[in-house]
């Protein structure tokens, strides 16, 4: 099978999206940009052996590579344009390309973002996503705008992406499969949340994905903002699944230095309501750094585990 056989067979048919004008198959894609809307950009890479394992589930390479480039289009508040796709395989293997497309079909599909060109090269497997998205002119979601007296929320659950990262690496000792595999299945097929982002963008001070962790992540708020925070680690919202099969400690730290979680971690004007789903764990404070009622806390994490 040539090049171009190849990319049609698995990498086109998921172009179509109210803006694209022109999709895959000609020397560029071309996209409308709406009146009054900025164009938002953002790439990932993701590597085997780094990002994934040879024998990580191609379906789940293509989603989750996908899920992480798109979680920083929901941490800008931006909605999804297009994406590309720049792919480096080592050879031509059927099965997993076929696996790969189902993915790339089910991302697409989910987070409504078109598949509008990308390259396709020999080598060691490395999956490149570029997203584009729109934000209404003039505004986006940023770091640098935390304030003192903001209050601090997450989205959903945290740690539960480093829980199915060890169930991935075979390092779960869990003897329950299917909470096992409920963890396994949120490092595999992780929810951008794009629609919360959008949401957040008219009244969010400050806002980002939690691709490396809370405490890295916020760290980035609060050193964009030039303010500290102040967190309550019982208010840390954890799953059920995780504190079942790794314990209430180890879920806590996995929480605070796990990454791959893409839930959002955001600032509000004290006293404003949140959208359903988030919990408010802290506070910005005009100090430095992040601390707890019993100590400060580094970034590289919580260092009592
Ligand atoms: P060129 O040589 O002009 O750069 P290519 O032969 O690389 O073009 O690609 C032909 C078409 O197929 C282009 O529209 C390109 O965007 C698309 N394409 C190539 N590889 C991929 C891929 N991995 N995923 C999606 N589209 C791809
Ligand atoms: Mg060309």
């Amino acid at each position: 099978m040539g090049e171009f056989e190849l990319i049609k067979r698995y990498f086109s048919g998921l172009d179509h999206g109210p803006n694209t004008l022109i999709g895959l198959g000609d020397d560029a894609a071309v996209l409308n940009i709406p009146p009054d809307h900025t164009l938002v950009v953002s790439v990932d890479t993701s590597v085997v052996g780094t990002h994934f394992l040879e024998s990580t589930f191609a379906e789940a390479v293509a989603y989750r590579s996908i899920a992480s480039a798109a979680s920083d289009l929901a941490a800008m508040g931006a909605k999804p344009l297009g994406m590309t796709l720049a792919i480096t395989l080592p050879e031509v293997d059927e099965w997993w390309l076929r696996t790969f497309s189902e993915g790339l079909c089910r991302a697409c599909a989910d987070f409504q973002c078109p598949l509008i060109g990308g390259d396709t090269t020999r080598g060691p497997l490395t999956i490149s996503i570029t997203v584009h998205g729109l934000l209404p002119e003039g505004r986006a979601l940023t770091r640098d705008g935390a304030k003192p007296g903001d209050d601090i929320y997450v989205s959903g659950t945290l740690g539960n992406a480093a829980g199915g990262l060890k169930v991935e690496l075979n390092e779960c000792e869990g003897d329950d499969f299917e909470l096992n595999e409920r963890l396994h299945d949120a490092w595999l097929s992780p929810t951008p949340r794009l629609e919360l982002g959008q949401t957040l963008l008219p009244f969010a001070t400050s806002c980002i994905d939690i691709s490396d962790g809370l405490l890295a992540d916020l760290g980035h708020i609060i050193k964009a903002s030039q303010v500290g925070a102040k967190l309550n680690l019982a208010d840390i919202p954890l799953s059920a699944e995780l504190v079942t099969v790794f314990g209430q400690d180890a879920a806590l730290a996995m929480a605070l230095k796990g990454g791959e979680d893409y839930e959002l971690c955001f600032t509000l004007p004290e006293g404003t309501a949140a959208p359903q789903g988030c919990r408010r764990i802290g506070k910005i404070t005009d100090g430095t750094g992040i601390e707890t009622k019993d100590g400060p806390l580094t970034f590289e994490g919580w260092t009592h585990f």
